[in-house]
């Protein structure tokens, strides 16, 4: 499917692409793709057992569910089990028969039906075959992509996201805590979810689905429970997200997987360090490990780093100031007067590179919304501008106005028609 023609598979340089989730466009609709790992529906073994719970909540979480069967290996016995098992979730689900390499190969995958199923797929991952009709009827049954977050409500949308044990638990209940502070529960966007609000300085801030992190569990059920599924969909609700990091492990490569998917969102993010309290130190540490931190999340250059432990308190409450400052960056609004100075002082310095033998030219930049600030900039030759031009105009924009902790994206459009984009 990424590879499908039709599909835009929205990936960034610098983002690592090995992960089991990516985000999509067909028809307009966007979507993100959760590849679960298979499962066996009545597995003993501790480890399928696992794969099944990760299966089960991806199944929560999700619109539509893909059955993939293995058209070379033909029906299984337990795939009868799957089938009752995946319409207990009340779902859509299409039935997909792998590994039919033509359509003239499309009667093996006729077996399937014995299912006792409406409709087969028959496709081919490798060759393509099928996958456009697939997804044309897949598409028609996602929900169009609705912003959740109210743009009339001023309150700061935080989710908290991390490992197992990085202390996200011990840093809201600290958090909460705080004497100064007024919070109450408030029912979440999402189904069964409870969001915790608090004010701060007279700001509102709404820490989304915190039901599952407040509640004191039993390290297997919090290990059920969390799951870089639950970081996405609470990342969804947010407009900042605080990743936290255990100080004791450093950064993970699951801590990489969900900083990565924050930044793809567009969303205000802040690394958070925290069990300092755990870490012998001299004047150097706090440093090299800053550097350690950039080097691995170097898509979020422009993220603040925060240490502090959550269990003795240190720097918890100052963690509301920077997610302040944050937001405020994030919802910020450049004029179009001084954003077009501004570019045309720096255009004038470097110039884009030639398109053949025609000179590019920027005729005017605007900011067309915030969360995360964006800017469309009107152009000639939209697709002549190179990665390395807008790189430099990204980074001349951030030198400038500074975006602390937000992503900022920059589109190139021609003047009137249709648009080429780019995330940052
Ligand atoms: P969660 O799974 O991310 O919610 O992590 P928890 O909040 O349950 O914390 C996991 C373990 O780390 C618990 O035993 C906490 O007491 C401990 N912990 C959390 N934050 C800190 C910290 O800042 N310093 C120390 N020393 N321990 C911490």
């Amino acid at each position: 499917l990424c590879r499908s023609r039709k599909a835009i598979v929205e990936d960034v340089p610098g983002v690592t692409r090995d992960r089991n989730y990516a985000d999509a466009v067909w028809d307009d609709k966007h979507f993100t793709i959760v590849d679960t790992g298979g499962f066996d529906p009545g597995a003993e073994d501790k480890i399928l057992e696992l794969m099944r719970e990760q299966a089960q909540l991806a199944i929560d979480e999700a619109d539509v569910i893909i059955l993939l069967f293995d058209g070379r290996a033909g029906l299984m016995p337990a795939d009868e089990e799957v089938v009752a098992y995946l319409r207990r979730a009340e779902k859509p689900i299409f039935y997909v028969v792998n590994k039919i390499d033509g359509r003239e190969q499309d009667g093996l995958s006729a077996e399937f039906y014995a299912l006792g199923v409406e409709t087969i797929y028959p496709i081919s991952s490798a060759h393509g075959h099928g996958i456009s009709d697939l997804f044309d009827d897949v598409a028609e049954l996602l929900p169009d992509g609705v912003d959740t977050r109210d743009e009339t409500d001023d309150s700061i949308r935080v989710a908290v996201v991390g490992k197992p044990n990085a202390g996200k638990s011990t840093f809201i209940n600290k958090l909460l805590g705080e004497e100064r502070l007024l919070t109450s529960d408030l029912p979440g966007t999402t189904r069964d979810s409870i969001d915790t609000e608090l004010t701060y300085n007279g700001r509102r801030y709404v820490f989304v689905d915190t039901a599952g992190i407040r509640r004191k569990r039993s390290i297997s059920q919090r290990l059920e429970k969390f799951s870089v599924i639950k970081a996405i969909s609470s990342l969804e609700e947010a407009d900042i997200v605080l990743i936290l990091v255990d100080a004791t492990i450093g950064a993970t490569e699951q801590d990489e997987k969900i900083a990565g998917l924050a930044f793809e969102r567009g969303r205000g993010c802040l690394l958070l360090i925290n069990k300092w309290d755990l870490v012998e130190k001299d004047t150097s540490t706090a440093g090299t490990f800053a550097k350690e931190l950039r080097d691995r999340f170097k898509f979020l250059s422009f993220a603040p780093i925060h240490f502090l432990s959550a269990k003795t308190g240190l720097r918890v409450a100052k963690t509301l100031q920077l997610i302040e400052r944050v937001h405020e960056q994030y919802t910020r609004r450049i004029g179009t007067g001084e954003l077009n100075r501004f570019f045309e002082e720096v255009v004038e310095r470097k110039q884009p590179a030639m398109y053949r033998t025609k000179k590019v030219k920027i005729y005017y930049v605007t900011q067309v919304t915030t969360k995360p600030p964006t800017f469309v900039a009107k152009t000639n030759f939209p697709e002549a501008i190179h990665f390395s031009y807008e790189r430099f105009l990204k980074n001349q924009l951030r030198e400038r106005f500074g975006f602390e902790g937000t992503p900022i994206r920059l589109y190139f459009r021609p003047r009137g028609g249709k648009r080429t984009e780019v995330d940052d």
